[in-house]
């Protein structure tokens, strides 16, 4: 019984990726967070076995998506075909807000601590009243210690590499 447990361990490469199984197959198929999917079906294939991915690529199933996602390619001049992604991937991909706001808290940071002025003064109702009114993106500038504590550091560090 151990001996027949062993071998159906063995028969699984556990080292294989999916990124891996992805620049095999590099046209039909797309990975995310840690899966690979079949762009045309899209689902999920098991990547640890070549046999299971050579086997979906020749069932009739997919052959016909495969088809028909070539014409839609072909007629509409390449347009970009929907991929599914894994939840965790969409989650953590940060949105077009956020990369706007980082950017604004970054600039605000490195300007406040170039001028020596203390970053408790953003939360000074003048100056709040000054970044929500006159500043774009400023409504998204959060108060003095969450810029402390998220991003005085990234400025601290930048600031020790240009001097080093
Ligand atoms: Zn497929």
């Amino acid at each position: 019984m151990d001996k027949f447990l062993n071998l159906q361990k063995a028969k699984s490469a556990r080292l294989v990726t999916a990124h891996q199984r992805h620049s095999k197959n590099p046209f039909w198929t797309h990975v995310s967070g840690s899966k690979l999917f079949c762009t045309p079906c899209n689902k999920v294939i098991d990547h640890l076995r070549k046999s299971s991915v050579d086997s979906h690529r020749k069932s009739a199933d997919h052959r016909s998506k495969e088809d028909k996602m070539k014409e839609a390619q072909g007629s509409d001049g390449g347009e970009a075909v929907k991929k599914q992604r894994t939840l965790d991937s969409a989650m953590n991909k940060p949105s077009v807000s956020t990369q706007a706001r980082n950017d604004i808290c970054n600039e605000l940071v490195s300007v406040f601590a170039a001028a020596n002025i203390p970053l408790s003064k953003v939360d000074h109702p003048a100056v709040r009243d000054f970044l929500q009114t006159r500043v774009e993106n400023g409504g998204a500038i959060p108060q003095a210690h969450q810029l402390q504590d998220c991003y005085l550091k990234g400025e601290f560090s930048n600031k020790k590499e240009q001097v080093f």
